[in-house]
Formats: C-alpha cells, structure tokens, sequence
C-alpha cells in the first residue's frame, strides 16, 4: 500500500509567500529574492512530506494553480500579453490587473475571481474565445519536476485536467467545449515530457466528476482520457469535494491507471468502488479530512481499510481527500489555542503524520504503532465527551424550538403598515449596507488596545469617537435610514464568533483566500450560546447620537456557519440552528432597547449551496428555518433588514422569500438591475433594495447613474416597495470618495421623489 498527496499549502509556515508578494508588488525586494522563497517553500513542502511514496509538485503557485494552468498552456489573455515587465510581472498582471499611472499607460482590468468548487478559495477565471489558441510552455513545472528531484523526493506532478479547466472558464456566445479538440495535443506534449523526465505517475484532476454533469462533459471526458491513454506515463485521475455518485460507472470506465476519490464526503462510496474496481486500476482513497482541522479516527479508520487492504493489496493507495491547500499549515506553532483544544486537530502537517500512521499499521501491522494509536483514541474521547463540546442548556433549548419560533405575527403587507407609521420614511428610503471606511486611525486604535498599549476604556471612547463623526456624516448628507459604521468590528464573522461560546481563534491558522490574500476561519468546536449582549452597548450608542432610525447590524447564523471551520460531530444543520439561537437572542436584545430596525447578514447564504443540484432543497431548508429563527421573532412593529452581496437569484428565489424579511438589500450595479428579474412582482412580495453602485471601484457614481439605475429598477419592482442603497458595505472604501457617492445617492433620491 503506498501513500501520496495531492497538494501542500503554498503560504508557508508564517505565511512567508503573503509577505514576499506584497513586498515585491510594493518594490521593495527583487525578482530574485521572491523566486527564492518560492523555491525555499517548496523545499521546506516536499522535507516534510519526504515520508510519502509520492509527493506532489506544481502545486505551489505565486498566485493561483489555475492561472498557472492557463500560463502553461499560454491561455494569456490579450490585455496581458503585451505589456512591460517580466514574464512574472504579466502573469501577476493578468491577476491583479493595472491602474493607469503604474509607469504603465494603461489601465489592465484583473482577472476575474470565483470561487473554487465549494471551498473558500478564489481562482482567476479562464477566458476563451473563438480566437483561442493553446501553446504549451511546460518550463516551470519541469524545472520543478528537476528540483523535487534533487531534493530527494518522488515526484508525482499534479495537473488541472483539460475538461476542468474548460468546465471553470468563461466564453461569451461561444461553445467553449469546441475548444477540448485544441487543448488535447498539448496535454499529450505535456505527459511525453514528463515522461521523459523519469516521471511515473501524474496527477490529473477533474473534479468535475463530483457535479452533475450532462452528455456533452461526459463524452469530453471519455475522448479526453481515451486520448491521453498509453502515453508514457501512468495517469491518476483524481476527484474529490464529493462523491462520484452517478458519475462513477464514467469514472472507473476511463483508461487511466488510478482514480483518487474522496473518502471523507464520499465515505459511503467506497465499498462499491472497491468491488466494482477493474483489475488494472489503482485506487487512491483520500480518507483524511483535507477540508477541516480535526484529527481522524484511526482505529476506526483501519478497521475499515483493513479488509479492502486484504483484498486490493498493493493496488490501494491513501491519501488526503483533496488539497490541504484548505487548511492551515502547522499545529506545532500555534500559540492561539490551549492544550485541549490541540489536541484534538490536526492541520496538514499533522494530517501527513496520521497517513504516515496508517501506512504503518495495514504494511507492518498496527503493534508498531501502537502507542500512537493509543494516543489518538484518547484524544477523540476526550472531544467526545468534554463538558467544553456539549452544553446541555444549549441541547435543551434546541429541543423546545418549534415552527412558530421562525414566524412573524402578522404577514408583510400588515406589517410594512405599522413600519410606515412608526418609522414615517419617504419613497425611496437612503441606507447603507453597514460599514463605513475602516481608516488606519481605527485600525491602530484596535491593535494598541489588543496589544494592551490601551485599556477598555481608551478604546472604546476611540471607537465611539469614530461612530459619533461616521453618524453626524449619515445626518449632515441626509440618509434616511443610518448604520453605526461597524467600526469596533475587524470582520463581520471573527467579532461574532469571539463573543459567543463554542468559537475558538487560532494565532496562525491561516489559509489561502485568493493571491497574496489569506484568512483565518473561526474554529467552531462545541454547542454555541452567547454568554452577553455582543453589540447592543454599540447600537444604543450610535442611536442616542440621532432621531433617524440606526439599524442594529448582525452577522446571520448561515454565514457564520460557512465562514468558520465547523465540527464534524454533529450536522451542519444542527450546528447552524444553534448559531441562529445566540443570534436570535441578540436581536432581541437589540429590540428591547429599542432599536426599531434590525439587518442580519447573509453574504454566504448562497456559496454554501452543495455542489450537487439535488442537494439543494436540504441546504436551502435547513439555512432559511436557522435564518427564520435567527430574525423572525421580532414583533411586527420591528422592521427587519437582510443584506446579500452577490447577483443571482434566479435559482433561489423562493428561499430568500421564505426568509421573509421586510427588506432586503443585494449587490446589482453590475447586472445593470437585470437581477431584479428573478425578483419580479410575482416571485418576491417584500421591499428590496438593489445596490445602485458598486463598491469595490473607488469611482463616485453621478446623480444621473444612480438615478438611471433606480429608473430601470422601478420597471421591475413597484416604487413603494425600493430603497436605494451602495452594492455592499463601505469599509474597504476610503472617506473623501465615499461622502461624495452617498451625497449623489441622497440627491438622487431627491430626483426620484420630485417625479413620482
Ligand atoms: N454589514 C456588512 C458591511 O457592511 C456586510 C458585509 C458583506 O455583506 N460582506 O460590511
Ligand atoms: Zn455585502
């Protein structure tokens, strides 16, 4: 039985790559220096997986894997393709693009970022056209190929598939899928070169295989391995984020020599893919969790591998489920959480030393290690039963929970009646989404007070400082309805999850988010309750400044969920309902205070969508009953606010509708307002407000776009039920461009309400 990944984490061990990127965009070290430490990270990578019979390589990257893919099948988009620089420089361009006044003449627009299957990583998005040409330039990986080498390793390259690679990109009025005929020659160039570097195995992935997938990408499929078939080298297919479900028959009928599936997610898969397995395939079960942070049952796991070991031999192979490109590096150094804790995960270093494990045990028999065996069956014991997982009082409540919990009194079109009165807003009401400019000054302000350099009490008056000027602003423009700016917030998820029990924070539990960009998701370990009121003091603060409605500003249980490293004893659905028990308490709290409008955010409700279409439907229940009960127990003189920065709707409509808050706000500057389609008068009965400019660009919007906009989404939605409001929050804006977009805003509402 032999062991292998298929891939390490990039960012290094105190994400060395981050701080190497951003001081080389900045100018301040060399080209040189930053290739260094790429090749100083694949070494330290390719040491510590020295103990497997295969170690990936290609899959570091100074940017993204899929990029380097469309690099290495000179795939470059033409914006890129002629400009300055070095061939590192373009290939960093065509990811982050180029503002004009760079040295450069003009502006390059960046890539565009989606998110990578279910993950929280971001891929720049192939671009192709009918015009697109593939040539092969192999170079780098080869030259890592040589170096893996040297460093005494066995390399086992790792490649995005060519029906993957398609399936990600985007092709306006064009049938991408023409284009497989083009890429297979450069693919079987590719597999011949490695070939005659002494490469014996590569790693192709096509993780497509675990989505629905119709005629045509199945057919590409086939005709894609029947054409690299018999080239000199042996192919491991790899899949993984899922089971292979009605893609399997597809996937053991490819001529390839070994198919890596995900025996995490598609536990339930295995036995018949080992009895169905053809007598010339390797299988590689990926049975280590590549996806979360806590440690794998061994025991468990060996009783069940051990008969498919009996049975398959030296044709089973083990491995991580995917990539440990999704979690943290190292548990070694982490300085953020206590020994308990600890001694429950396992981030990938760790998670090589289980497969290390498990390989001894099924190739020499379990005796040698069974000291450590020992030693995992009572950590997860401890987990299992630690006061610190399970509360009782959190379990009991649950169990009281009921429909009524998620309903309003009265249905909407009462309740928007009693918010007239209350509230007396004008057509067309002007809102934000909730943060206001996140400025160094608070920046500084939150690190000196983390740091100790200030007490509570320096802080908060800084803080409130802050709100007080980000209110008066709200006033001074005219805003109708006015936030609090989220000033005392680093982010929207860590500030919630380091108020509520069950949460815990590591120090250097980072993960790559896209580029240079990393994120360090909560770690959500036990039952969750609020211990205290996490933003009422704030809110009561903010509104004593003004008469105007301030909105109380929430993170929603969903998003909470998504965002964070969750446990893996209890269903996502459980654990979901949980969160939406502490959120439902703050809401109350808030309400009792008197705050009379209350926004819970849902930015992640729609990537948490599974990756099969027939799983929808449970996803979508199980999110919207924890919102319901997260909101919905307001009285109906409360009006209650969600907030959701992405732009299709289409498919998922009735859900947001069965949410059945009184508002909501969504990003659509970009879709010209053509999103409100799905929102037609119809399929959606409650206020809406569509982002009428887009934040992520520093460019004021005119009084006459805003306008425009609002015009074309009136076509759409009755004017009595529209706010107007930016895409998203502000914070990564900075002040001067942000008073003068909202004084437009505000104006605009002023042109609109003299022509209605
Ligand atoms: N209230 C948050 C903000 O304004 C919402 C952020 C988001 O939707 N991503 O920053
Ligand atoms: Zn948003």
């Amino acid at each position: 039985m032999k062991t292998h990944n298929l891939g390490f984490p990039r960012i290094g061990d105190n994400r060395e790559l981050k701080h190497a990127l951003e001081s080389y965009w900045r100018g301040e070290t060399s080209q040189n220096e930053l290739l260094e430490t790429g090749a100083h990270l694949r070494k330290n990578n390719w040491e510590c997986q020295k103990e497997l019979d295969y170690v990936p390589v290609g899959d570091f990257s100074f940017y993204d894997h899929v990029l380097d893919t469309s690099w290495m099948l000179g795939n470059i988009p033409a914006r890129a393709q002629k400009t300055g620089g070095s061939t590192l420089d373009r290939y960093f361009r065509t990811a982050r693009g180029q503002s004009a006044g760079d040295g450069e003449d003009n502006q390059i627009s960046a890539g565009e970022m989606t998110k990578w299957f279910d993950t929280n990583y971001h891929y720049i998005v192939p671009e192709f056209d009918p015009s697109t040409e593939f040539c092969l330039d192999d170079g780098s990986l080869l030259d890592q190929v040589q170096e893996a080498q040297k460093a005494g390793v066995n390399p086992k390259p790792v490649v995005l598939g060519p029906v993957t690679y398609l399936f990600l990109g985007k092709a306006e009025n064009f049938d991408k899928k023409t284009l497989l005929k083009k890429l297979l020659p450069e693919y079987v160039g590719l597999l011949n070169r490695l070939a005659a570097r002494d490469v014996e195995w590569v790693q192709i992935d096509e993780p497509l295989l675990v989505t629905d997938l119709d005629n045509d990408w199945k057919h590409m499929l086939k005709q894609t391995y029947q054409a690299l078939a018999n080239e000199s080298v042996k192919i491991m297919l790899a899949t993984y984020f899922g089971p292979l479900d009605d893609n399997l028959d597809l996937a053991l009928s490819l001529p390839v020599q070994a198919l890596h599936v995900d025996a995490v997610r598609g536990k339930d898969q295995v036995p018949d893919l080992v009895s169905r397995l053809p007598e010339h395939m390797v299988l590689s079960l990926g049975v280590i969790d590549g996806r979360n942070i806590w440690k794998t049952d061994l025991n468990t796991l060996l009783d069940q591998l051990t008969p498919i070991h009996d049975q398959l031999g030296d044709r089973l192979w083990l491995a991580p489920s995917c990539s440990m490109l999704h979690v943290p590096v190292d548990l070694e150094i982490e300085t953020g959480l206590d020994t308990e804790l600890l001694s429950w995960m396992a981030f990938a270093r760790q998670k090589l030393v289980e497969l290390d494990l498990l390989a001894k045990a099924l190739n020499q028999g379990r005796t040698i290690v069974a000291a450590a065996l020992e030693e995992n069956a009572k950590a997860l014991e401890n987990r299992k039963k630690s006061p610190r997982i399970h509360n009782p009082g959190v379990q009991a409540r649950l169990a009281q929970v009921d429909d009524s919990w998620g309903e309003r009194n009265l249905p909407y079109p009462e309740r928007a009646k009693r918010h007239k009165e209350k509230l007396n807003l004008p057509l067309y009401p002007t809102t934000t989404i909730g943060s206001f400019p996140q400025t160094k000054e608070i920046r500084s302000l939150r690190l000196k007070f983390k740091r100790g350099q200030i007490g509570l009490n320096d802080y908060t008056t800084g803080i409130r400082d802050q709100m007080k000027s980000t209110i008066e602003f709200q006033e001074e423009t005219g805003l109708d309805v006015l936030v609090h700016g989220e000033a005392e917030r680093n982010d929207m998820v860590e500030y919630f999850g380091e108020r509520l029990d069950g949460f815990a924070f590591s120090r250097y539990g980072w993960v790559q988010s896209y580029g240079s960009r990393c994120v360090k998701p909560p770690i959500l370990f036990g039952d969750v309750s609020r211990p205290q009121p996490m933003t009422v003091m704030w809110i009561v603060y903010a509104q004593s400044l003004s008469e105007k409605p301030v909105k109380g500003m929430l993170t929603g249980p969903v998003t909470i969920l998504n965002w964070s490293f969750v446990r893996d004893d209890q269903s996502r659905a459980d654990t979901c309902r949980q969160i939406a028990l502490a959120i439902r308490d703050e809401v109350l709290d808030l309400e009792k205070a008197g705050v009379s409008i209350i926004q819970i955010d849902e930015a992640a409700l729609r990537e948490g969508l599974p990756l099969r279409k027939n799983q929808w439907e449970e996803y979508l229940n199980w999110a919207v009953e924890a919102f319901r009960i997260a909101a919905n127990g307001v009285k109906d003189e409360t009006q209650l606010h969600t907030h959701m920065c992405y732009s299709e709707f289409n498919d998922i409509i009735d859900a947001i509708t069965r949410m059945d808050a009184d508002v909501i706000t969504i990003e659509a500057s970009r879709s010209n307002m053509e999103i409100l389609n799905a929102f037609d008068e119809t399929a959606y009965p409650n206020e809406i407000g569509p982002g009428v400019y887009d934040i992520h660009s520093p460019n004021v919007p005119s009084v006459d776009f805003i306008v425009t906009n609002m015009k074309e989404a009136a076509k759409r939605i009755p004017r009595e039920r529209l706010w107007i409001n930016p895409d998203c929050g502000l914070k990564t804006r900075s002040w001067p461009e942000t008073k003068e977009s909202l004084k437009n805003l505000v104006e605009a509402a002023k042109v609109l309400r003299a022509a209605a």
